[in-house]
């Protein structure tokens, strides 16, 4: 028995079926109930989100004999247009029919009635990839429809669609599917084709796929394979490349320790299992990216990991100060894009991560002045004032802010209450350091 991937075994055949897309879904079933739909529609969204998928049910609902508005899936009708062979739906590929011939060979084909259905229904894919000539074409035909004539555009770049053409169209923009309703749906489907599947791995291949039921599918395909009618994560992790969560805690760990040993030793393990460079680096990000959102009030449950992880996200976060966490976060997004580019990225992985445990730590504005403050034996509530002549021992007015006169030559000016001007100068230390250690040699 040949074996069918599960995403084309899965497909959703009819609106009730489709899911992640409530409110396309429901304008569309309205439509076709109130008897008002669209001469020509424009789906737009990322891949793997249904676009093509709902194009043919909407296709099924114009033409199936037996249930007009909400396809039977039965009829010959219904079963051709699900296996792209039917005489009346044609399904275009933008890419490879993007010339102006192709185009003038669709405007004749719209001229003739459909032969077995009330309507010909034209499904243009990856429409942006259309010459300037096709659009107009294109253009020309939605201007002056035949009445038996619709139109089905699907894009994953609108931008690259002349507004006149959108503005023809009516438009719906598919989202990313919620690793929330990816993780139902495969584990729904799961249940149904009898394979055992841990909670972690519906977790992990559920946030993998980025939105795409797709591409969760064509992952689940590949896991199956695999680990056969028992799913445990780590097989789902050893599949994907995936880097266990305990090792990008061990990388935060080690930076925040300062502990570049560790730090390398992490990295390398990373290499070991063959991790690509890039993935790396991104994935060290995102986690960053986890610890900064675990930081603030209930942040922690918008990380899309399960209830034990998150609560380690927050616990590692408060280790942390906020602005370390933004600055890291900007490196590593430098440091992605470079890594991208050249062939030895794990050199540059371990030099750009060993500086960040080199960074100095962000010092609060409040306690450079406390510091400041004590040093000179005044009371730590002193706050500085910008009144333009101070007078001798005036005391800090907080508001309301008046204008500057003049800009501080330098930074210590700002943190230094103006009373102390008159004194003789000392050394001030510490000066606030807002960029990590050896930024000058930042570039090769
Ligand atoms: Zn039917």
């Amino acid at each position: 028995m040949s074996y069918t991937v599960l995403s084309l075994k899965w497909r959703p055949r009819s609106f009730a079926e489709m899911v992640g897309q409530d409110a396309i879904t429901r304008t569309l079933r309205n439509a076709f109930q109130q008897n008002r739909v669209a001469q020509a529609y424009l789906f737009t969204g990322p891949r793997g989100v249904g676009k093509t998928t709902t194009a043919r049910i909407v296709a099924k609902a114009l033409n199936c004999p037996e249930s007009p508005g909400n396809p039977c899936n039965e009829c010959s009708t219904c079963r051709e247009i699900d296996e792209s062979r039917n005489i009346d739906v044609l399904e275009i590929d933008g890419a490879s029919n993007r010339g102006i011939e192709e185009i003038r060979n669709l405007r004749e084909l719209i001229k003739y009635a459909p032969v077995n259905s009330p309507y010909k229904v034209f499904i243009i894919d990856e429409v942006h990839m259309f010459t300037g000539p096709a659009f107009n074409a294109l253009l020309r035909t939605l201007e002056e429809p035949p009445a038996h004539g619709k139109f089905i555009l699907a894009t994953t770049d609108v931008h690259k669609v002349p507004a006149t053409i959108i503005s023809r169209c009516q438009r719906f923009d598919f989202n990313r599917i919620a690793p929330a309703t990816i993780q139902d749906r495969i584990s729904a489907i799961l249940e149904a084709e009898h394979i055992k599947i841990d909670v972690p791995s519906l977790e992990l291949i559920s946030h993998k796929a980025d939105g795409s039921m797709r591409d969760a599918l064509s992952i689940l395909d590949q896991v199956i394979a695999y680990s056969g009618e028992a799913i445990h994560i780590e097989a789902t992790r050893e599949v994907l490349g995936i880097v266990p969560v305990d090792q990008y805690f061990a990388v935060s760990a080690a930076i925040r320790a300062k502990d570049g040993a560790a730090l390398v030793e992490q990295i390398r393990a990373a290499r070991r299992k063959g991790i690509s460079a890039e993935v790396f680096v991104q994935d060290i990000e995102t986690h960053f990216h986890h610890l900064l959102i675990a930081g603030f009030e209930g942040g922690a449950t918008l990380i899309d990991h399960g209830e034990e992880i998150q609560k380690r996200y927050e616990e590692e976060s408060r280790q942390w100060d906020r602005r370390d966490l933004l600055r890291i976060g900007q490196q590593l997004s430098e440091l992605r894009i470079r890594v991208g580019r050249i062939e030895s990225a794990y050199l540059l992985i371990e030099m750009w991560l060993l500086k960040l445990t080199e960074m100095d730590r962000s010092v609060a504005i409040e306690e450079l002045i406390q510091t400041l403050g004590g040093a000179r034996n005044r009371p730590p509530a002193v706050k500085p004032t910008q009144t333009p002549a101070p007078a001798p021992r005036q005391e800090p007015t907080p508001s309301p802010r008046k204008p500057q006169p003049k800009k501080p030559k330098e930074a210590g000016d700002l943190f230094t209450p103006p009373s102390a001007a008159p004194e003789t100068p000392t050394v001030q230390e510490p000066t606030p350091t807002r960029e990590p250690a050896g930024d000058s040699d930042r570039k090769p």
